[in-house]
């Protein structure tokens, strides 16, 4: 694999993979219940509210503009940080980007963390990809 060398990455925390250009924000059944309990909603609620099934699987609804709809944009803060789904904590190790360079680099145009900062071993990368929930997804 082209990654074997490991792969720098710190987040900056400009929070420009909350918002932007439209995609999918996936969760388990057990991250979903977990976010509605920390926004005290029950889950039926939270899906009404924040839930489109827009993409392939449940995920977290956009603003017009892109942003998350768990995206504060007064703190430029994601509003359910501590339960906030693995497919974000994940980024930018998703298999879709590890695919090749050309992937990883085209997805380091918008964010400034990759491609600098601390190095990810390859097993440690490897470990990432072995927990992500939607391996088929992303
Ligand atoms: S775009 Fe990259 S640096 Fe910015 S918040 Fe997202 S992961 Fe962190
Ligand atoms: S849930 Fe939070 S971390 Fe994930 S995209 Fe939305 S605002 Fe960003």
């Amino acid at each position: 694999m082209w990654w074997e060398g490991g792969l720098r990455f710190t987040c900056l925390s400009c929070g420009r993979c909350c918002r932007g250009a439209p995609g999918a924000i996936y969760f388990t059944d057990s991250e979903g219940a977990e976010i509605a309990s920390f926004l005290s909603l029950s889950d039926a609620e939270f899906r009404r509210r924040y839930v489109t099934l827009r993409w392939e699987a449940p995920s977290i609804r956009e603003r017009q503009n892109g942003e998350c709809l768990m995206y504060d944009a007064s703190t430029a803060r994601c509003a359910i940080y501590p339960v906030r789904p693995a497919q974000c904590c994940l980024f930018p190790f998703w298999p879709s980007l590890l695919e090749s360079r050309e992937e990883w680099d085209a997805a380091a145009r918008y964010c400034p963390g990759m491609n600098s900062g601390e190095l990810h071993t390859a097993v440690e990368i490897s470990s990432l990809l072995r927990i992500n929930p939607f391996p088929d997804l992303l």
